[in-house]
């Protein structure tokens, strides 16, 4: 008699749907955050030749310092700070959560965000609480305590600019939070290369934060690299969940290298910013159109038809990301990758054609 899969796979990961990742071969990539540009050819050759003397026949260095102590250098880093390394941020998110998932133990944050919050927290089981966000995206104070008092989660996330809204949420009100939480806040700053704003500067005022920011979205999506930053006696203890050799050779190597090049990834991320002005303004001149300010590498909008106008796109060979039927706050919303000029021109000139097919 076979298996009965619901007698072995949890209830709750049973009931998951899986995180979809849509075919995008042969279309403008604009739903995914990613960063359009390449590195010039001659970092890229650099590449390649620290790729081909890898010693890919033995473990990468466990503790990756020559990489740790480049970003320590490159991003600023209070020296002060420990630092974890992850396979992306989302691996990070799942260490935090496998570190502190107590029985009962609860995970909070603000609805939309990120999903991976949610997701992993069922990954952990963990429960997972979610204070809705205003009608503008902002934080809403009051319901965001009253939670904390009530909830009282070991872990707080709060995306900094949020995903999928693309805003900042305002800093003296998460600070707030930081001071009411009684366990870890962790400031999620994917977005940071795009925003100017941070809460690195003020690990040391609280001894519960942790800030986590990601490679990602600057240009290095493809290595996954992520990590976390906070006081040494909190990260120590959320290290011994972290499995061996986590990040690979060719990902130490390369990030290393690349982060040598931080002024041309800061290039790109002011292209990406001068282009995300062009491409609001745009979207704002379009007729039926809500655009959401941005302090991220996208931009939210709500569109009348949204659904039927992701597929026109679609069909134009352009992918957004429908958030339409995500959540309720996200009805009729696309969210829309900033690309490179022309990437965006593609975009709005197939949003014009799909409009007029009204
Ligand atoms: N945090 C936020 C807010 C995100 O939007 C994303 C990616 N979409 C991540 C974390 C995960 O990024 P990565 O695993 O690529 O570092």
């Amino acid at each position: 008699m076979a298996t009965k899969r619901e007698a072995i796979i949890r209830d709750e990961i049973r009931a998951l749907a899986a995180y979809h990742v849509p075919d995008s071969s042969g279309m403008v990539k604009l739903d995914a955050m990613e960063n359009p540009y390449d590195l010039p050819a001659d970092v890229r050759r650099k590449i390649a030749e620290l790729v081909a003397n890898a010693q890919i026949n033995r473990y990468p260095d466990a503790a990756a310092s020559a990489l740790k102590a480049r970003l320590r250098e490159t991003l600023d880093l209070p020296q002060e700070s420990e630092l974890i390394l992850g396979n992306g941020s989302d691996e990070i998110i799942q260490m935090l959560m496998m570190a502190t998932a107590k029985p009962g133990a609860k995970v909070l944050s603000v609805e939309p965000t990120f999903v991976m919050f949610r997701m992993i927290a069922s990954y952990c089981r963990m429960d997972y609480v979610s204070v809705p966000l205003q009608a503008d995206f902002s934080l809403d104070a009051e319901r965001m305590l009253l939670a904390i008092a009530e909830h009282r989660p070991a872990l707080v996330f709060i995306a900094y600019p949020n995903n999928p809204t693309g805003n900042l949420f305002d800093a003296d009100t998460i600070a707030r939070i930081v001071r009411a939480a009684p366990g870890l806040v962790v400031v999620d700053e994917a977005y940071h290369a795009f925003a100017g704003r941070t809460f690195m500067n003020r690990l040391g005022e609280f001894d519960n934060l942790v800030v986590m920011r990601t490679l990602s979205k600057s240009g290095l999506a493809g290595l996954r690299l992520g990590l976390l930053a906070g006081a040494r006696d909190w990260l120590a203890e959320i290290d011994k969940v972290r499995l061996p050799y986590n990040v690979g050779v060719l990902t130490q190597l390369v990030a290393e290298e690349a982060l040598q090049h931080r002024s041309l990834l800061d290039e790109q991320a002011a292209a990406i910013r001068a282009e995300r002005t062009r491409l609001s303004d745009e979207l704002r001149g379009t007729r039926g159109t809500t655009v959401y300010p941005s302090d991220a590498n996208f931009i939210l909008f709500r569109i009348a038809g949204a659904p039927r106008v992701f597929a026109a796109l679609k069909a134009r060979g352009v992918l957004v990301k429908n958030l339409h039927g995500s959540h309720p706050a996200l009805d009729g919303c696309l969210r829309v990758t900033v690309g490179t000029p022309g990437e965006n021109d593609r975009f709005l000139a197939a949003l014009r054609e799909s409009l007029t097919l009204n």
